[in-house]
């Protein structure tokens, strides 16, 4: 969605809001094809560490990045992303990265998704991803936004080492397959962060 009529400048390349390796490999996979330069943060020692305060994937999509186009002044497309699941009443949702605490790696927080989802049968472990999307100028303002989702279920135990995050535990009932053993090409087809990209796309296309 398109919020105003703002210009903007994406010649040089376009920051990507995020530090998260699994996130900047599929954003650039589907945006350098297109034309588009994409620079992680790394290359940015002015970059801060967002606080995410939001209660929804839309309001910490927007505060990573407006708070990050603005320390940098430059434009920053940023996401938030995460697991919601129906058996567990849409946890871990926004708290996805830091289920099983604030330093938590993919591994602790399967384990802890798995242990949750114990007594759970195979029916009720419906879930989706949710991504949202938001581009910001280099003062700030949000010009366009965007979401995508996936839905699958979770698996009883691993499967597959690709992808990331909650991955070897997604199944897409399309391929009856985890994330972890789809090509990443695929994943970017029916993925809620490929979804989110492709709506984000026209925005970014126009103001090149
Ligand atoms: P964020 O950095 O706060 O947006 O956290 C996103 C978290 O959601 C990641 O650290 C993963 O745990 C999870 N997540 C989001 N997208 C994916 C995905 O495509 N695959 C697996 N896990 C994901």
């Amino acid at each position: 969605m398109m919020t105003g009529p703002t210009s903007l400048d994406l010649t040089a390349g376009l920051v990507l809001g995020t530090r998260n390796a699994g996130k900047l490999r599929e954003l650039a996979a589907l945006l350098e094809p297109l034309g588009i330069r994409c620079q992680s943060l790394d290359g940015f020692p002015a970059a801060v560490d967002v606080e995410e305060t939001g209660e929804t994937f839309a309001e910490n999509a927007a505060l990573k990045a407006t708070e990050q186009a603005r320390a940098l002044g430059l434009p920053v497309l940023a996401e938030d992303s995460g697991l919601v699941v129906d058996a567990l009443g849409g946890r871990p949702g926004v708290y996805s990265a830091r289920f099983a605490g604030p330093e938590a790696n993919d591994e602790a927080n399967n384990e802890l998704l798995l242990a949750e989802l114990t007594d759970v049968p195979s029916r009720k472990r419906s879930a989706h991803y949710a991504c949202h999307m938001a581009l910001a100028a280099p003062d700030g303002t949000v010009i366009a936004t965007s979401s995508g989702e996936c839905h699958g279920w979770i698996a009883k135990s691993r499967s597959g080492t690709g992808g990331f995050g909650y991955d070897p535990l997604f199944i897409v009932p399309e391929y009856h397959r985890s994330f972890g053993e789809i090509a990443g090409e695929v994943k970017s087809m029916i993925s809620h962060r490929g979804r989110a990209l492709r709506a984000m796309v026209a925005a970014l296309r126009q103001h090149r």
